[in-house]
């Protein structure tokens, strides 16, 4: 749980630690982190909720003739960076977007995630927690600070150095988000060269979602100062891993973990059970949310570690929902597909939309799939009632389209900026001739 600061106590920190600018952060619809930069002399007026910007720049936001915007900052989010930038120490402060005549901005991912949030306290949950595990690259850079294809490093899982090369990079980043804040549970070479992962302790959706935000942030800044362009992109390299966000989840009330029942032969109560069987009915939806590029479907493939069908089990990893031998308050579910390219704000409100409509439905959930399904037949799926993942962004997009909960649940402006945008993206990929297609057909056609 983050602290919630008072105003005067972030004026005294600012000036005991001699903060010489401070970043009003918050994330465009695609989930890229926007700021506008203020001078410490403006905060008494930042803190006041005073500062206005011109949100018709931003990427899904409003268009000129409405576009004056305020932001107004969570003051639990205040952070100094332990890095300098220029001219000196910078702080940050997560705000939330407001228009003019005081209501929240319905493009505003963050606060789409609390408006679902905002239904599951409604409905008796004081908190969803989410426990994400991002993965990335690192990639060298070239003469120009250009990335290239090149990764660091011949390590694999859990590898040791010499191999991981990576490690030093990794440790760094490990200790910064130390200094920020983050309780890191894990951090280990991935199966992939080049490739890492570093898992942090579970939070309330919100402050998830702000943490997988400041961590792509942090990542690539200190990625940078090792020489390094570490890439959060689902599948960098055709013919190894790609890299998943796989996102712990789970339900408390009143304290307790909503999810686990010690009755039951996998520790789940029928809460968690009907959670799994909304994520399972609206996977196939939020999958457009949750893997939102053009890219993200070279990952869901088979033979990688990626879930490609939905289903779930207690056992093999190869489903879209495991759920880990933990039990008591650590019983959870983990949603395999996500990937670290997402708005994690709309990602995280998308998963919970899915799970709290099987909770109100009552849905019932399938028996578990505890076979390897990559090797399963197309008729042994089919009886099992094992649906596929759309197979890339278009039909990603039809999914979502199709389904009124997810839909309503980004509410109607964020829905259509994003379509709109993602259509677009989906069209120019889909039309471009590319070097495969070249090399397969100039000759023999
Ligand atoms: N990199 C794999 C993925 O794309 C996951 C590997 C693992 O952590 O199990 O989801
Ligand atoms: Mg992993």
């Amino acid at each position: 749980m983050r602290k919630q600061y008072s105003k005067e106590e972030i004026l005294a920190f600012a000036k005991d630690n001699d903060v010489r600018f401070v970043r009003l952060q918050f994330t465009d619809l695609l989930g890229v982190i926007k700021n506008v930069e203020i001078p410490v002399d403006e905060l008494p007026k930042a803190l006041d909720n005073k500062i206005m910007f011109d949100g018709s720049s931003i990427e899904g936001f409003v268009r000129i003739e409405e576009s004056d915007m305020y932001l107004v900052p969570d003051l639990s989010t205040w952070l100094i960076f332990p890095w300098t930038e220029g001219q000196g120490k910078v702080a940050r402060l997560i705000c939330d977007v407001y228009l003019p005549g005081g209501e929240p901005f319905p493009g505003d991912p963050r606060g789409v995630l609390k408006r679902v949030l905002n239904e599951a306290r409604q409905m008796g949950f004081d908190s969803f927690n989410v426990g994400p595990e991002p993965e990335f690259f690192l990639f060298k850079l070239d003469s120009n600070g250009r990335p290239t294809p090149e990764v660091n490093d011949e390590g694999g899982y859990f590898d040791w150095a010499p191999l991981d090369l990576g490690g030093n990079c990794r440790r760094e980043i490990v200790v910064t988000l130390e200094e920020m804040g983050f309780e890191i549970e894990a951090s280990h070479h991935e199966v992939a060269p080049g490739q890492h992962e570093i898992d942090f302790k579970y939070a309330d959706a919100v402050e998830a979602a702000d943490n997988i935000a400041t961590f792509r942030l942090v990542v690539k800044t200190i990625a940078r100062k090792h020489g390094l362009h570490a890439t959060f992109m689902p599948k960098p390299v055709y013919g190894i891993n790609g890299s998943g966000m796989h996102c712990h989840m789970s339900l408390f009330k009143g304290g307790k973990n909503a999810f686990y029942d010690e009755n039951d032969e996998l520790g789940l109560s029928e809460t968690a059970r009907q959670f799994l069987a909304g994520i399972l009915e609206h996977a196939p939806a939020f999958t457009a949310i949750c893997n939102p590029l053009v890219n993200s479907y070279k990952r869901l493939v088979p033979g990688y570690e990626a879930p490609c069908y939905v289903a779930w089990s207690a056992k093999n990893r190869s489903p879209l929902v495991r759920v880990p031998a933990a039990r008591g308050l650590s019983t959870r579910i983990e949603v395999r597909s996500p990937d670290p390219s997402g708005n994690p704000y709309l990602a995280i409100a998308a998963m919970l939309a899915a799970g709290l409509d099987g909770i109100r439905r009552e849905l019932p959930l399938v028996p578990p799939t505890n076979r390897n399904i990559y090797i399963m037949s197309d008729e042994e799926k089919e009886t099992a009632g094992i649906r596929s993942l759309p197979e890339n962004l278009g039909k990603a997009l039809e999914e979502l389209a199709k389904d009124e909960v997810i839909v309503s649940a980004l509410g109607e402006h964020v829905y259509t900026h994003f379509v709109e945008a993602k259509t677009i993206e989906w069209n120019m990929f889909r039309t471009q001739v590319t070097e495969w297609e070249r090399e397969q057909y100039i000759n023999n056609y």
